[in-house]
Parts: C-alpha cells; structure tokens; sequence
C-alpha cells in the first residue's frame, strides 16, 4: 500500500474513532493517538526520511492536509463536547425554585414586654410620656421621700432587700416618680415601668422581681374625677371597651384618698369563677390623689397644685388578660409555655 494510501485509512480510522469520543477526556486520549508528538501523523513525518526524494513533497503535502482536516475535526467535536459537560453540569446543579423554603425560627415578644408595651402605649395615647429610673435605689427615694419616714408601719409591708442602711433595691417604681418631680415642674404626667424587688417566699402570685408601672399626673386643679376619668379609660382600653370598672377606698401612704380599681371579669361576666374568686370583680390596680406632703416634699406648691398616682403590675395583668394561673410561669423560661403567646 502506498503511503498515500495508508493515510487516507488512518485519516478514515480516526474520523470514525473522533465520532466515538463521547467526553473530554477520551477526546485528549485520540488527540495523543493522532497528532501528538508520538502520534500515528507524525510517524509518517518521520518515515518520509526513508523515501526517494522526489515522492516527499507529495507525501508531505498529503500528511499535511490529513492534519488540517483532523484538527478542524477535533476543534469541532470539543466545541460539542464542552457544551454538552456544561449542559450536564448545569443540570446536576440546578436549583430548583419550587422547594418550600426552610422556616427561619423568629424569637417572640416575651409577654410581659407584650404587656408592659400595651399599658405604655394605652397611656401615651392619653399624653402621659414614659420615664425610667435606677433599680439600685436610695432609701430616702424609696420610701422617705414617699412619706415612710424610719419606723413607719408601711415600711412593713415592703419585704425589702438592703445593700446598705440607705440602699436597697427598690420596692416600687415609686421613687422615680419623686425623681421625675425633682426635676420637673408641673404639669407632669409620666409612667414609670420597671423592674422591682422584694424579699418574700415565692407562689403562685408573688416573685421575688417583679414588674410594676406606675403613673403620676400633677397639674392645677386635678381631682378625683381626673383619676377616675383616665384610669377608667385604660381599663377599657386594655380589657376591652365594655368593661364595667368599680373604685373602692384602700390604703398607701403617698396618696390620700387611696383608691384601688377593679373591673368585672371578663372570664365570667360577673357571675363569678375560680379567677375572680366568685366576686364578680378582679382588682387591677391601685390609686390615689398624690399627699400634700408628697409633693412638699420635692417642693411643688400643694396650694396650687394637685395630683393622682397610681400603680400596677404587669404580671398580674398578664394573669388575668391571659387566663395564666401562676405567677412563676413568666420566668422560668419554658419555651412551651411563652410559644403560645406569639
Ligand atoms: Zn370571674
């Protein structure tokens, strides 16, 4: 077989192999094989030297056109084989759009924030502006200046915690009220949230940390109406506005009156269950009409002026509100228990 020849077979064998490459990979092996150093194409090249020099430009010319045509055809065939690794690669990695996403675990509003944000906004929404005051409080704040001078009896009923003779951690949020006088000139009206502290034996219904709000409104000519007025309407507007409310006389030594206010139960609509202990009524807070001396005592003028106070706590709004039935719920964290207040 003439060389001619024998390239016109190995230019049709490796036209037939090429179509066979079905991937990258195999397609540098046939490269190898034909046109590589080693390859069969150049083998002609070399055997060239071996013949009468005037076929070699023939040779030459044949083996060269080979080569032409099998790189042209193997440009080709790996255009073909890059689209086709990138079709598969696009398909092995493609998203798929329509997959549910994975929920993303939010936190909650614990339910006293919740509670505290409501009473707050119920209060601003009728002028009062909120004011927030040290936990780590002097006694002459927390009860001197509230008109529990040392010895007092009331004191008593404060199971207080002392750092020293003079500081304590505060009882009530009381003595912010006394700070916001010091520096405030009437007219005033502020609530004050906060954390307090009292040393008592935990139950159902007391925690040694609590949560209280208290409010205070001093102006010229505030009276009891005034009281009764604003604090009827929270009541509505935190338990609903068909609320029935009922004021009867109590006792704390910053006011006088002391007043405390309760509304019908909602949970029996006053017929009386275990919440209400069969009353018909749950207390909510406690009120009053600010004590001359009080108010002497940060040097306001209780000739010319007057007020009302009143104090509440949270949780025990939360109770009722929710249907909650021990105290301790609040603070021990059990997801189970705070989930349900989303
Ligand atoms: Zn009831």
């Amino acid at each position: 077989m003439s060389i001619q020849d024998q390239v016109a077979e190995m230019q049709q064998r490796a036209l037939g192999e090429l179509e066979t490459a079905s991937d990258l990979v195999a397609l540098d092996e046939w490269r190898l094989k034909y046109l590589g150093k080693k390859g069969e194409l150049t083998g002609f090249l070399r055997s060239m030297g071996s013949l009468p020099a005037e076929e070699r430009p023939v040779v030459g010319q044949v083996v060269n056109a080979a080569r032409k045509l099998l790189e042209e055809a193997d440009g080709l065939r790996q255009t073909r084989l890059q689209a086709i690794a990138l079709d598969q690669r696009l398909a092995a990695d493609r998203v798929d759009v329509t997959l549910p996403g994975r929920p993303v675990e939010t936190g909650r509003v614990h339910i006293i924030t919740r509670t505290m944000r409501e009473i707050e906004s119920a209060f601003k929404a009728m002028g009062f502006q909120v004011a927030e005051g040290p936990e780590v409080e002097l006694d002459f704040y927390n009860f001197e200046q509230l008109n529990m001078p040392p010895g007092h009896p009331a004191r008593s009923m404060h199971d207080t915690f002392y750092f020293s003779e003079s500081v304590v951690l505060r009882t009530h949020t009381s003595p912010n009220q006394i700070r916001v006088m010091e520096k405030q000139k009437p007219p005033i009206r502020v609530i004050v949230p906060g954390k307090c502290y009292r040393s008592e034996a935990t139950d159902a219904t007391h925690d040694f940390m609590f949560y209280q709000v208290e409010g205070l409104a001093v102006d010229r000519n505030v009276t009891l109406a005034d009281l009764r007025g604003t604090l009827t309407d929270f009541a509505r507007r935190l338990f609903g506005a068909e609320r029935k409310v009922r004021f009867r006389c109590d006792y704390f030594p910053y006011v006088e009156p002391g007043v405390d206010l309760s509304i019908d139960c909602m949970l029996c609509g006053g017929k009386g269950c275990r919440v209400c202990k069969y009353s018909g009524w749950l207390e909510i807070l406690g009120a009053g009409m600010v004590h001359p001396q009080v108010l002497r005592n940060v040097d306001i003028d209780s000739e010319k002026y007057s007020g009302f106070a009143f104090g509440m706590g949270p949780s025990r709004i939360a109770l009722l509100k929710y249907g909650i039935d021990d105290i301790r719920q609040f603070f021990r964290n059990d997801l189970r228990f705070l989930e349900q207040f989303a």
